[in-house]
């Protein structure tokens, strides 16, 4: 006998052997409760700040075992939360008592070269895929840490190096399969259950459990030019605002995200700046390396840099770079606000920030968005955040949770300063989970077509954990 929480209060319910038994035994994957190492295994998630115990976990290794845990969620009334890469900083792939869908074993990459498409399970990394693809010297558009999963990402938008030319990630999804609450097995694309295809392509896991998704692919690389100019946070002030006029006329090709921090140990960068507050530009142009040469002196030339390593470099290097810095097991407490500009008040609240940051691994991460993605309309898919426009985010990062409040404190303060700055808009995959009241923020004029579908797939709220919509 086991005990998980229900789906509609906050009571729970016990589970006797025999139907965990019966669960257990039409898995290719199985249950799991505590005392098992796969259990643990299973609720272990990047944000070492989610330490929480579910009722129960079960393991799916196909469409199958989905099927097969939503429809014991649905029919004994349990909440449920779905893990797939489980990098969320939400952290809503666990919760404390529910039944865990563990996904983590679906990670299979298939890749048709000759017609470019990759078939991807929820699970597999950004690392998998880009190991598969360049096989081929190709890539799908995702996000920069190898170790983050493609379901999560995708349900939330997807941007990182390829966005600017070749959209979001959510923008080459061709298809995907789902179990939506009512147990079915869907498919969904621009020709079949065309609205479910367009909620899922930034409404997050609200509207069923994918299975595999179908994407495009581009060719990348091996190669592309790429690196990091580094320059004292003193020159924020000026050259900043010259970044930002140059990047009005940037080619597609070219992305520049700001990483503003106190300096890790770069072997490039001159010891007396290690530990110093620095503004870095991360650059990557993905096309040709010669026509990208010119690009990133544009960029060099601003300023008096104090190191850069802009250099060519194999895509799957490339796609590594930030994970040194982004291993899991730290804590960390992130939010975001979308940027039209970077203006002059808001690059001195970036530097009060930066020399009062609580922890070494504190920093604030603006990355450009816009190019292929602006030229889709907003309401093309459920992400509406298109036009060109720098992605803010802060990262409170530390080790000890005697830094809890500290770090938290931090990261609040700062987005409370840039807010008169900033858009009121913001990217969903970056929110906290005590963020619920900016969840129309995040969905904007796609809000209520958003609820429409969500009462259409899934009434009750079965899938709730999550950045969640409400049904109407
Ligand atoms: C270090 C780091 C770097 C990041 N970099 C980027 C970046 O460059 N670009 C970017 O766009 N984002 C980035 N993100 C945000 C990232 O996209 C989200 O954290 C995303 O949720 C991770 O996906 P996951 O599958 O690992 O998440 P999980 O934690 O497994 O899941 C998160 C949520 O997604 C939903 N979900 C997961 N799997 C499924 C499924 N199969 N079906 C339905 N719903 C599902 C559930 O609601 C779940 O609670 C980054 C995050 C971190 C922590």
């Amino acid at each position: 006998m086991i005990k998980v929480k229900s789906l509609n209060s906050n009571s729970t319910k016990e589970i006797d052997d025999d139907a965990i038994a019966s669960l257990d035994a039409s898995l290719r994957g199985g249950v799991f409760v505590e005392g098992d190492a796969e259990y643990d295994e299973a609720r272990l998630i990047w944000n070492a700040m989610v330490d929480r115990k579910p009722g129960m976990v079960i393991r799916a290794r196909g469409a199958s075992d989905i099927r097969y845990a939503v429809n014991f969620a649905r029919e004994n009334q349990l909440l449920m939360s779905v893990r797939s890469g489980g990098h969320q900083i939400a952290g809503h792939s666990v919760a404390e008592g529910a039944v865990l869908l563990d996904l983590s074993h679906m990670r299979s990459v298939h890749i048709d070269p000759t017609a470019k498409i990759a078939r991807i399970e929820p699970a597999a990394t950004l690392g998998d895929i880009d190991c598969e693809a360049q096989a081929h010297a190709m890539a799908v558009p995702v996000g920069v840490n190898s170790i983050t999963g493609i379901a999560g990402l995708t349900l939330g938008g997807g941007f990182g190096w390829l966005t600017r030319k070749y959209g979001m990630t959510i923008d080459n999804v061709v298809s995907a399969d789902l179990v939506t609450a009512d147990g079915s097995f869907v498919h969904a694309s621009e020709v079949e259950n065309p609205d479910l295809f367009w909620a899922i392509r930034g409404g997050g896991g609200n509207f069923g459990i994918v299975t595999s998704f179908e994407f495009n692919l581009h060719n990348v690389g091996p190669e592309v030019l790429c690196g990091s100019i580094v320059h004292p946070i003193e020159n924020a002030p000026t050259v900043l605002r010259q970044f930002d006029e140059l990047m009005k006329s940037a080619p597609d090709d070219l992305t520049v995200w700001v990483v503003i921090r106190k300096a890790p140990p770069l072997p490039y960068l001159p010891k007396e700046w290690h530990g110093k507050p620095v503004m870095i530009f991360s650059a990557c142009y993905a096309g040709d390396i010669a026509e990208g040469e010119e690009a990133m002196n544009k960029l060099r030339a601003l300023g008096n840099p104090i190191g850069d390593d802009v250099k060519p470099t194999q895509w799957r290097e490339w796609q590594t770079t930030f994970d040194p810095g982004l291993v899991p097991g730290f804590r960390n407490y992130w939010k975001s606000q979308d940027l039209d500009e970077i203006s002059e008040g808001a690059v001195s609240v970036f530097i009060d920030a930066i020399e009062t940051a609580p922890d070494a691994d504190c920093e604030i991460f603006l990355a450009q968005v816009g190019g292929a993605m602006a030229r889709i309309p907003n309401e093309a898919t459920a992400y509406p955040h298109r036009a060109g426009h720098y992605i803010m985010n802060v990262h409170a990062r530390w080790e000890e949770a005697s830094q809890d409040d500290e770090c938290i404190g931090w990261s609040r303060k700062f987005i409370d300063d840039m807010a008169e700055f900033a858009t009121g808009s913001l990217y969903v995959n970056f929110m906290p989970a005590d963020d619920v009241v900016r969840v129309s923020g995040a969905y904007g004029e796609n809000m209520d077509r958003l609820r429409e579908i969500k009462t259409r797939y899934d009434p009750e709220n079965l899938f709730r954990l999550n950045h969640n919509i409400k049904p109407v």
